[in-house]
């Protein structure tokens, strides 16, 4: 038996057969990954209440023969973070957060950058920071880890830096385009004040451990998430599922 142990954050969960579970969870030891628990819904000491979205686990586990599933042995659970699957805004966030890894990350490709930018949005939510200041945080640095980091400081047509007084906005291609260049080039914009790009443009060099510390307006939020899925949906041109929910948690919190 090749037993191995990994630290994984559990993404999502599905149910296998009468008794098994399929568990996809981002680790810092093996990147996104998915194992198969046979008999977990029986078992009351190996997996019960431990195989549930947004847990932190440290998984025992035989690895895959070839491109299969891992085989999951055993769990021991560091953290449930129970808050985010009983509060309703904190689970839309942390599931925003968990779509957005399982989308920007690949399997067999670990990161510990990633892995502690996932835990830092949940230990976030669990805190009770802003659900939605956290994604837009979040989905931010995603991009940047995942080497997409958008160009947010000049104008990605003429180059000009960015500058008070200017009008700026989100090509659909997209690249930043300042108040000239959106007037000449094809397709739409979406409009962004200079004080949530500077924002943003800070928020993309800061430490993780600093990003605690910054604290955006409503209106910085609701741009930058507008923009950055605007983005993110250009890049993967494939829609998030979860962010008709974020849109609708916006609408709430007006
Ligand atoms: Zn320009």
């Amino acid at each position: 038996m090749n037993n191995c142990c990994a630290r994984g954050l559990v993404l999502c969960v599905s149910e296998h057969g009468e008794s098994d579970k399929i568990v996809t969870f981002y680790s810092p030891e093996l990147g996104k990954a998915t194992g198969i628990a046979k008999g977990a819904k029986r078992s009351k000491k190996r997996f019960v209440n431990k195989l549930e979205e947004f847990s932190l686990l440290r998984i025992l586990y035989n690895p895959p023969k070839r491109d299969g599933l891992h085989f999951l042995r055993e769990a021991e659970l560091e953290d449930a973070f129970l808050s985010l699957r009983n509060t309703y805004p904190r689970y839309v966030a942390a599931t925003f957060i968990g779509e957005l890894i399982l989308r920007f990350t690949r399997e067999h490709d670990p990161d510990p950058n990633i892995f502690s930018l996932l835990l830092w949005g949940v230990q976030s939510l669990e805190k009770g920071r802003d659900p939605l200041e956290t994604c837009a945080l979040f989905h931010l640095r995603i991009l940047g880890a995942a080497g997409y980091q958008p160009v947010l400081d000049c104008c990605g047509f003429c180059g000009e830096t960015v500058r008070a007084g200017q009008n700026y906005g989100l090509h659909t291609g997209g690249a930043l385009a300042c108040g000239k260049c959106r007037g000449t080039i094809q397709g739409g914009s979406t409009a962004i004040t200079v004080q949530t790009l500077r924002f943003l443009h800070h928020a993309q060099r800061v430490e993780l451990v600093n990003l605690e510390r910054l604290r955006l307006s409503h209106k910085n939020i609701e741009e930058s998430l507008e923009i950055l899925h605007k983005y993110t949906l250009h890049l993967l041109q494939h829609e998030i599922h979860s962010w008709q929910q974020i849109k609708a948690l916006q609408n709430s919190s007006k």
